[in-house]
């Protein structure tokens, strides 16, 4: 099993030496294919039942509208919550969204949480803040589970532990318990149960993410497979929801249509196992649920795109579809891109969000191939291939002048037709040189990157390769 670290902020090397150690992992490759051809089959079942176009531009002018009001739609969901008994918090970036979590943890002397999946507490490090406060932090969803006990990350949205087989969960579940652990599905569920029930049944503290929002009647969605979200958001006398604050729509009706769309893209299945609808605390008549209910609505960079040339990225409802259907992250897994969100979809959120210069932020733009699958695959129909384009504008805007130099000048001279045809004649008498047999197996200086993984073909169309 690879080694991960276990904050982002002890991610090592580049992302190309990552990538390259992750291509060197035969295990992982294989786990990768065999999780994105489970979810390619069930994609294509689902786009010859329903009318998955139509659905697409629909879910895609709901998304479109709900960001043009946001706004609005953020006050209404605060004044309804409000109404019903629950805590707004806006939180301008993730300190102040951790700082409101584990002060109100200190408060009431809480020593336990419990958490359901959210991608958006990994990506304001939640579960650090807590425990760096002395906070015991338990992740409930089993792909969630399993990888913090492995000290990882997610490597995709909604399967974080997807690059993991069998026989390394259940070393996993032996380390942690200290006993043998069958390496079946089920003994390996029925451990992981068991080993999560006290902690359902003595959490103080339940933190779940949100699907969705619906701002007419400030209800929170939570979307989930395995039952333990109903858990951390029902058991424990305090919940606390955490948003980013795109997430949400003005009505049933358009909420209606983005949790159809969700486990379609998601999961290849036309339904999720469970859809969690929680509107405030518990009431007085009622018998289950928490005592407090707390919405954390992260902003963390995300109003400053409204209006800008990223803005269709917040129409993004977190499905993972475009991770599945990228040949990059179908190749390396997500751990490789360093950042809590992996894919073509973190490629271009992880740089517009946390700009160009945090870690590898300004190279993952370039870590595509641009041929626009994840375009195909995305339920919201978000030009992410467009995307990466402008964000990779923006990080050669922050590269050295006399490299920037550099590219305009080789740019001037191949859109010369002398210069062109003076380059084509080079790069003949250069294939003459350093082929052999039809093919360059090795360029020489940096060119020879290139060449590192592939050879060149010195005609065109290429001869076959002779055996
Ligand atoms: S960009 Fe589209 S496909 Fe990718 S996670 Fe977001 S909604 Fe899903």
């Amino acid at each position: 099993m690879s080694e991960r670290p276990v904050s982002y902020e002890d991610v090592t090397g580049t992302l190309r030496e990552r990538a390259t150690e992750a291509l060197g992992d035969e295990q992982l490759r294989t786990n990768l294919r065999a999780s994105a051809g489970s979810w390619a089959a069930g994609r294509k079942r689902m786009d010859e039942q329903y009318p998955f176009q139509e659905m697409r531009e629909k879910g895609r002018e709901i998304r479109t509208r709900a960001v043009a009001e946001l706004p609005q739609l953020l006050d209404q969901l605060e004044e309804n919550l409000t109404a019903t008994g629950g805590v707004v918090y806006r939180a301008a970036d993730a300190a102040a969204a951790c700082r409101y979590v584990v002060e109100l943890a200190q408060r009431e002397g809480a020593d336990l949480v419990a958490k359901s999946k959210s991608m958006a507490t990994e990506e304001i490090k939640l579960n650090e803040a807590l425990e760096e406060a002395g906070l015991r932090v338990v992740e409930t969803d089993l792909g969630e589970w399993i990888i913090q006990l492995a000290g990882q990350h997610p490597s995709h949205i909604v399967a974080p532990a997807v690059h993991l087989n069998r026989e390394e969960v259940a070393d996993l579940f032996e380390q942690e318990s200290g006993g043998p652990v069958e390496n079946e599905r089920e003994a390996l569920v029925a451990h992981a149960r068991q080993r999560l029930r006290e902690v359902f049944a003595t959490a103080q503290i339940g933190v779940s993410g949100v699907n969705l929002a619906v701002a007419e009647s400030g209800t929170i969605c939570v979307v989930e497979n395995e039952g333990n979200g109903r858990l951390v958001t029902a058991l424990p006398r305090i919940h606390v929801a955490v948003m980013g604050m795109e997430r949400i729509v003005g009505s049933w009706e358009d909420a209606a249509h983005i949790l159809e769309l969700l486990p379609m893209a998601a999961i290849g299945d036309d339904a999720a196992g469970y859809v969690n609808l929680i509107t405030g605390p518990r009431r007085p008549d009622e018998t289950d649920g928490p005592e407090q209910f707390h919405l954390v609505i992260v902003d963390g960079g995300r109003s400053a795109l409204r209006g800008g040339p990223f803005e269709e990225i917040l129409n993004c409802i977190r499905c993972g579809a475009c991770l599945y259907a990228c040949p990059m992250w179908k190749s390396v897994g997500g751990q490789a891109y360093g950042s809590p969100y992996s894919g073509p979809i973190g490629a271009v959120l992880t740089p517009v969000l946390e700009g160009p210069h945090a870690s590898s932020a300004g190279q993952l733009p370039h870590f595509s191939s641009l041929c626009g699958a994840c375009h195909e695959a995305c339920p919201v129909g978000i030009p992410i291939h467009d995307l990466l384009v402008k964000a990779r504008g923006q990080a050669t805007e922050q590269r050295p002048r006399s490299e920037r130099v550099g590219m305009w000048l080789w740019s001037r001279l191949w859109s010369n037709p002398v210069a062109y045809g003076i380059g084509r004649r080079l790069a003949r008498a250069g294939a003459r040189v350093l082929g052999r047999r039809g093919w360059i197996e090795r360029l020489p200086g940096p060119a020879g990157a290139w060449t590192s993984q592939r050879d060149v073909p010195t005609t065109w169309p290429p001869k076959p390769p002779s055996s």
